[in-house]
């Protein structure tokens, strides 16, 4: 609930199904969706939710709440359990904490996405 990784420098995958997911959610069409809270991923292969200047993702409210929890992109929900980076652990307390609880393991699986 820190929401460092929502501030990260980064992106964050949205498929097709969570673009319809969220404009439902949202209350909007999915062409407002997109227009208003998507970006071109950096290899230009599909699209991200939109970061704002200093890197913070678009769905980030106050008290670090992500606006869209109940319906958030699987990559948000996937982390820091089916993902994380290598230096996850110098920018989220949890992962330190998991790692020190045992919870996580410090060695990454060979499949595991990062
Ligand atoms: S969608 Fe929500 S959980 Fe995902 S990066 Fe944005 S604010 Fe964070």
């Amino acid at each position: 609930m820190c929401g460092a990784c929502c501030r990260w420098e980064g992106e964050v995958k949205i498929s097709e199904e969570e673009i319809t997911r969220l404009a439902k959610f949202l209350k909007i069409s999915e062409e407002d969706f997109i227009q208003s809270y998507t970006q071109l991923r950096y290899d230009r292969k599909g699209l991200g939710v939109k970061m704002l200047e200093d890197g913070t993702c678009i769905f980030l409210g106050e008290r670090n709440v992500c606006r869209v929890h109940s319906v958030k992109p699987s990559q948000c929900k996937g982390y820091p359990f089916q993902w994380r980076t290598r230096d996850s652990a110098l920018h989220c307390q949890a992962v330190r904490t998991l790692l020190d609880q045992g919870v996580l393991k410090r060695e990454y699986p060979a499949d595991f996405e990062y």
